[in-house]
């Protein structure tokens, strides 16, 4: 299997003197293409910093993050910027929509940052693709909040990043709707091949992934396969308690 995200001793730290925080203290891990990982821990175990280090929103201190082959390290915010709008999706719990703008709007936007002018097709598809065809002239406000994940989701594969990494997103979400956001990113694995990271408290969402990483206190302590959400469960309350 081809390595998609590669981590390698990846270090970082925030603050200075007595205010230092260590939130990954050398973590290293491998997310193969076509392959949906979870990635679990208590609060402040690092989980958003790692998925913010792979998804070249921040520069780790210490370590290699290597995205598709390419090492993040040498490569100034040009290029960074460029690799993670060709390559990389990135989804918010908070959805981080523009108000002003419709759905459709939304989810054009990234193809014209690119300096393209997407197809109404294009645009339609994506949304279809996420159950919002009916949707595309409705503002965020207009849309529950189900509704605006998807809109961001939509917004994500319109660009066909290989590699998605989702912070949380369904954590503003009821059970049901949830579930039809981890099956619309099981979806783009197991159709689309493509890769999935997803930042989770809940061992329900985790259950989607293929395996599970779990963080406590920036490192890495553990790697479920069986996804089973009692079992994810359990070890994670075992995890809070040794906190
Ligand atoms: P998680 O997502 O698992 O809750 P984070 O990666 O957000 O954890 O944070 C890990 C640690 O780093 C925490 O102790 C947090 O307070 C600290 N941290 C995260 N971001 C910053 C920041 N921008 N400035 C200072 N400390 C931060
Ligand atoms: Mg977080």
């Amino acid at each position: 299997m081809t390595t998609s995200v590669a981590l390698h001793e990846v270090r970082a730290t925030y603050g200075i003197g007595e205010r230092r925080v260590t939130a990954l203290a050398g973590v290293s891990a491998e997310f193969d293409a076509g392959t949906f990982t979870a990635v679990m821990g208590p609060s402040g175990s690092g989980k958003s910093t790692l998925l913010h280090c792979a998804a070249a929103l921040e520069r780790p201190s210490g370590g290699t993050v290597t995205v598709d082959g390419t090492d993040l390290g040498p490569l100034d915010e040009t290029a960074r910027t460029h690799l993670r709008r060709d390559r990389i999706g990135v989804i918010f719990q908070d959805y981080n929509l523009l108000s002003s703008l419709t759905a459709a709007q939304n989810v054009a936007l990234p193809l014209r940052l690119a300096g393209r002018k997407p197809k109404p097709e294009e645009v339609a598809q994506a949304l279809e693709a996420v159950g919002l065809a009916g949707r595309s002239a409705h503002r965020p406000s207009e849309l529950s909040g189900g509704e605006r994940q998807r809109v961001a989701i939509a917004r994500t594969i319109i660009a066909r990043p290989a590699v998605v990494l989702a912070d949380e997103p369904t954590g503003a979400l009821d059970s049901n709707t949830s579930r039809h956001v981890l099956e619309l990113l099981r979806g783009l694995v197991d159709t689309h091949g493509r890769t999935v990271v997803l930042v989770t408290h809940d061992p329900v969402a985790a259950g989607y992934a293929d395996r599970v990483l779990l963080l406590a206190d920036g490192r890495l302590v553990d790697e479920l396969s069986d996804v089973d959400a009692g079992h994810i469960a359990a070890r994670m309350a075992a995890l809070e308690a040794t906190c």
